[in-house]
């Protein structure tokens, strides 16, 4: 840390990326990527006159993107932000509603925590229960701004849309943000409620079910109110902040549903697979609607067995929260993939632990 560095950043402590190593090459179920490529349709928009046309700054306003979303959702264009990766979308919800202090689980995404400290949000934890479901009652009425990932980073545990929904009707006097970057596999958007109630922000991504992690584009969702505050900040911030390339990519992804659609079905078909997998293997495993298995073997802690994946080429990820530190976090990857990892579990069993 250097001594000219602000007086509020020091001591912050950045959020921690999962690795993407690039000194071998990995079986890589570390960071949730969908194995699968984008939708072809969106290859074919990279022509040399998009290329020529990066002279001209991009649309600050990205409409045609933000058209393409709102009619995927059924929801007005003014409705819709887009942003640089849903990461930003969450940094803009946490400066503008920040101020009233925010709450969030225990266990979650753990940029929040970051984005709290790093828009001097003040924060407090709800713990998850026991079994790490999200703690309905615990979000009534909190009188801070609430932050929810749905289904749960880390768990995958889905929250039926009435629970969302009972938090957001009991918190009419603060904003609750809905991060729903794992939502198509498997559970129901809150987006279908914004027209109800005007504290809710719904934020996705494409990183995930739409194959485009590399081209950083997510967006939020919201009423007037919320999406003119949103507005505020970006235009605060950086207006151009979606490139031209990525919002035509993001483009076609959205419009290609017969694309997508494929792509969410094999992704929970092989979710189911290698859930049994694992169990074969004596794994205890949390029910997840996302894109990811957190496991833990008795056999095995967490930690150790992260190690010995990665010495055979394949990475997941591990979190030293305490909570969760005997589990190992999986994403659901290909078929083959999957079968790399499982033999290299069943390897290291035989190996001894
Ligand atoms: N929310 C959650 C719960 C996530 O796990 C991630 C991915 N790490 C993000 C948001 C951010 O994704 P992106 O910026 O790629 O859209």
């Amino acid at each position: 840390m250097s001594r000219f560095l602000s007086r509020k950043l020091k001591g912050l402590a950045p959020y921690v990326p999962g690795e993407q190593p690039r000194d071998r090459k990995y079986v890589k179920l570390n960071t949730n990527e969908n194995p699968a490529p984008p939708s072809p349709k969106a290859a074919a928009v990279l022509t040399r006159d998009i290329v020529r046309n990066l002279n001209l700054y991009s649309d600050p306003q990205s409409l045609v993107l933000r058209r393409a979303i709102a009619e995927y959702y059924g929801v007005d264009e003014e409705n819709v932000m887009a942003t640089n990766g849903s990461d930003e979308a969450l940094a803009f919800c946490f400066a503008a509603f920040g101020g009233c202090g925010c709450v969030f689980p225990d266990i979650t995404y753990g940029f929040y925590k970051v984005f709290a400290k790093f828009f001097s949000a003040e924060y407090e934890e709800i713990p998850l229960r026991e079994d790490f479901s999200v703690d309905v009652g615990g979000y009534k009425g909190v009188k801070r701004t609430i932050f929810l990932a749905n289904p749960n980073a880390q768990t995958g545990i889905y929250l039926p849309l009435s629970d969302i929904e009972r938090i957001v009707e009991t918190n009419p006097e603060n904003v609750v943000v809905i991060d729903e970057a794992y939502i198509d596999f498997g559970g129901e958007s809150a987006v279908k409620l914004i027209k109800k109630y005007n504290n809710l922000a719904v934020v996705q991504t494409f990183s995930k079910s739409r194959s485009l992690a590399g081209a950083r584009i997510g967006f939020a969702i919201a009423g007037a109110e919320i999406m003119g505050d949103l507005q505020t900040v970006r235009n605060s911030f950086n207006p151009y902040n979606v490139n031209s390339l990525s919002a035509a990519l993001a483009t076609a992804a959205i419009r290609d549903k017969e694309y997508f659609e494929k792509s969410v079905k094999t992704i929970v078909e092989n979710r189911e697979k290698l859930n049994t997998y694992l169990k074969n293997l004596g794994f205890i495993t949390l029910p997840s609607l996302a894109n990811f298995i957190l496991a833990k073997s008795e056999r095995i802690g967490g930690g150790e067995l992260y190690k010995r994946l990665k010495a055979k080429g394949v990475l997941v990820r591990h979190f030293p929260d305490e909570r969760i530190k005997d589990f190992v976090r999986i994403t659901v990857g290909s078929e083959e993939q999957i079968g790399i990892l499982i033999n290299a579990i069943s390897e290291i069993f035989k190996e001894g632990v």
